[in-house]
């Protein structure tokens, strides 16, 4: 088994900053399914309006995209850590999310949780977990990069005190300080592969490595800052040459993402499985992904063998 006869999932994705070469180069790599959680855009939003359009392109625009290039696009929605402090806005963005959450194509309530730890971003963060109990749904927690071990295990406890159960919720961002905190509760530990810093390709090994399979996920976090897309495949790649069994690499690269926002009841294997194949001749409210003259791809977007060889090395 090499990572070029797998399927993989990337759980933790921004596409709307990442270009069509992106979404090709993905698919190309063995991914056949993302999520895109709602986050903030690198400066902050100053009217809800801007909300109402970007949870609305999650579930328009870039679906279509992604389905152009023979990806399946899910996404979370829910309001950021970081803008949960401008309150005004906040209130503005509680109003409209329940008609967001129960959508097609919504897997849970995310990415929510602490950034700085502030009382905003605690009753932002509360009454999103209510909302996302009230609806069913999963929720994708984002643990702040400053204070992480305390951030991480405030925002476990807290999920708990409005009983959301551990197995709905999957704690994003962990690392070797917080793994065993989030595994011991019962939630779900996803991890996000930065290049050159946080979770390298071969800490992520080690992790799998120690603590095994169970609840744990790698994604890439890809967004518009220096990230990497193919993130998931690679690690995956890495792991097989690591000696990993692939019915383990599969796991963590696969199926515990399935599992853990398949309890939304909105994301199926057949959707992959049985593939609609991809038509690039389609068209979302009268645009196309193409430009003047290109010749649209019908069919199977190719799984590409070289790569195998770039990604392992
Ligand atoms: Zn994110």
């Amino acid at each position: 088994m090499t990572a070029a006869n797998m399927m993989f999932i990337d759980p933790h994705i921004h596409m709307t900053s990442r270009t069509t070469d992106d979404y090709t180069r993905m698919r190309r790599a063995g991914i056949v399914a993302v999520i895109e959680p709602s986050f903030w855009l690198g400066q902050p939003r100053t009217e809800v309006g801007s909300y109402k359009d970007y949870f609305s392109s999650l579930l328009g625009w870039e679906r279509f995209r992604a389905s152009q290039f023979g990806i399946k696009h899910f996404c979370t929605i829910g309001l950021n850590s970081k803008e949960a402090n401008n309150e005004a806005l906040a209130e503005q963005v509680m109003e409209i999310l329940p008609l967001f959450v129960l959508k097609e194509g919504v897997v849970g309530v995310g990415e929510i949780g602490y950034d700085d730890q502030t009382a905003a971003e605690d009753k932002y963060y509360r009454l999103q977990l209510d909302l996302a109990k009230e609806v069913g749904l999963p929720v994708q927690i984002h643990t702040p990069h400053r204070d992480k071990k305390a951030g991480t295990i405030r925002s476990m406890e807290v999920a708990m005190e409005h009983s959301v159960k551990p197995h709905m919720v999957i704690v994003d961002h962990n690392n070797e300080e917080t793994v065993r905190d989030t595994l011991e509760r019962g939630f779900w530990a996803a991890f996000t592969i930065y290049p050159n810093s946080k979770m390298g390709n071969e800490r992520m090994v080690e992790i799998v490595k120690q603590y095994g399979t169970e609840r744990i996920i790698v994604n890439s976090s890809a967004d518009w800052g220096v990230s990497d897309p193919l993130a998931v495949p690679k690690t995956a790649s890495l792991m097989l040459e690591r000696g990993i069994p692939a019915e383990d690499v599969h796991k963590v690269c696969y199926q515990n993402a399935l599992d853990a926002f398949g309890q939304s009841g909105q994301m199926n294997e057949s959707d992959w499985l049985q593939p609609a194949s991809v038509d690039q001749r389609g068209k979302f409210l009268d645009n196309s992904v193409l430009r003047g003259g290109q010749t649209p791809v019908v069919g199977e977007i190719e799984v590409d063998k070289e790569l195998e060889d770039n990604i392992v090395k």
